[in-house]
């Protein structure tokens, strides 16, 4: 009993396809990654890591280190366990002891496997489940059910020290952060940039976030919603810079007010799409990242998404392209960036009467003039971070 210690197992699901050298990298920086979310949060745990396991010792409070694991770029779950000397009878005795919380009437069942055997063991991986399945029932009388458990005693017997744990929590799996390059996001603390963005950094990107300031046509409420929303998604990469980069394009709005109609929006993003690529440059990333889904808004349609993309030579990435809005919303709310969004947005009242849906490039391109992009590019020179 002495020998026990409370720790966090972390499973990575992609990173384990990796050829070994990648492979190396990115569990570093998967390491570096947890133990500044840990940090961050005040969470006692040190991560430790050896050919594909991560484990966290020296945890005080195994549910909040593994909730705030199952946060993390990377990781597909994180399990509280109790460790003990990888010999069958402290494994069973850990298994009692974990029983004793069992929840009154749930079925169960034993999941158990032995890996790195040594000469010395006299037990296998079945071995464990009969064991430990005895004596779960002798503690618990509860019904075994191997395909549809309330609960599951996972015991993982490793070469220097066994695990057990009882409880799961899921991941966002993808990729480390910092391990994709750099995207610039378009956020505009509606529901949607968020969720792109968060999307982008599931698979590794680090992100340097750009809010456009629009002027008369936007303001301080909705400045305050994107920087929110950002700070909230910066809680799970705490060892990157988030600040949020203000871009003050209140004239440049005014202009294409005043000299467009029709097709208005379509170049009101091609001017945000500028001011993108204008940071892209500054912070050397690979591309832009907008929370667009074809079909969501008249700006959104297929032929529309073309034309404003066409505006730079960038890239523009939009991760929630076919994501229907319920999902979106689903997704925000379990990363907690869903805000109330009855504030109406800035570019909704930048839009004219009857907005283009289905624009030629040709036709946006003779409405644009260069002063517009000139001012843009301004903007984006004066931008203020914060
Ligand atoms: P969201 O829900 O994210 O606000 P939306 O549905 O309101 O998006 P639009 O207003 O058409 O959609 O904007 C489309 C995309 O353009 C947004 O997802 C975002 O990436 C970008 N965007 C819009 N307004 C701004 C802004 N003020 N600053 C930076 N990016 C913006
Ligand atoms: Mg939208």
């Amino acid at each position: 009993m002495t020998h026990w210690a409370h720790v966090v197992l972390v499973g990575y699901g992609e990173v384990g396809t990796k050829s070994s050298s990648v492979r190396a990298k990115m569990e570093a920086r998967l390491r570096t990654n947890l133990q500044a979310v840990l940090d961050d949060r005040s969470l006692a745990g040190t991560v430790e890591g050896e050919w594909s396991r991560i484990l966290v010792r020296d945890v005080n409070d195994p549910d909040a280190v593994a909730a705030a694991c199952a946060e993390v770029p990377g990781i597909v779950w994180a399990r509280p366990a109790i460790a003990c000397e990888p010999d069958l009878d402290e494994i069973v005795a850990v298994c009692r002891e974990l029983a004793a919380d069992h929840p009154a009437g749930a079925s169960f069942a034993i999941d158990g496997n032995r890996t790195g055997e040594r000469e010395s063991d006299e037990f296998s991986g079945s071995d464990i489940e009969r064991e430990a399945g005895s004596a779960v029932i002798e503690e618990t009388s509860a019904a075994v059910d191997l395909d549809n458990p309330d609960r599951t005693y996972r015991i993982e017997c490793r070469e220097k020290e066994a695990y057990v744990s009882t409880t799961r929590f899921d991941g966002p799996g993808g990729l480390p952060l910092g391990t994709q390059g750099k995207t610039v996001a378009l956020i505009s603390g509606g529901i949607d940039s968020p969720v792109a963005t968060w999307e982008m950094m599931r698979r590794g990107c680090e992100v340097i976030p750009v809010y456009i300031d629009l002027g008369d046509f936007g303001g301080a409420d909705h400045r305050a919603r994107a920087v929110e929303t950002v700070r909230t998604l910066a809680r799970r990469a705490p060892n990157f810079d988030m600040r949020v980069h203000v871009v003050p394009a209140g004239d440049a709005i005014d202009r294409l007010v005043e000299t467009i109609d029709d097709t208005r929006m379509l170049t009101l993003r091609r001017m945000m799409f500028a001011i993108g690529a204008e940071v892209a440059a500054d912070e050397g990333a690979h591309s832009v990242v907008t929370g667009e889904a074809i079909g969501q808004k008249s700006s959104q349609t297929g032929a529309n998404l073309a034309v404003t993309a066409a505006a730079i030579d960038y890239p523009v990435h939009r991760p929630l392209l076919t994501w229907d809005k319920t999902d979106i919303v689903a997704t925000a709310r379990e990363i907690d960036t869903y805000t109330d969004s009855t504030l109406p947005v800035g570019c909704e009242r930048v839009a004219p009467s009857y907005p283009e849906t289905n624009a030629s490039l040709a036709a946006v391109e003779r409405a644009e003039s260069a002063e517009l992009f000139d001012l843009a590019a301004d903007a984006a020179r004066n931008r203020d971070r914060v």
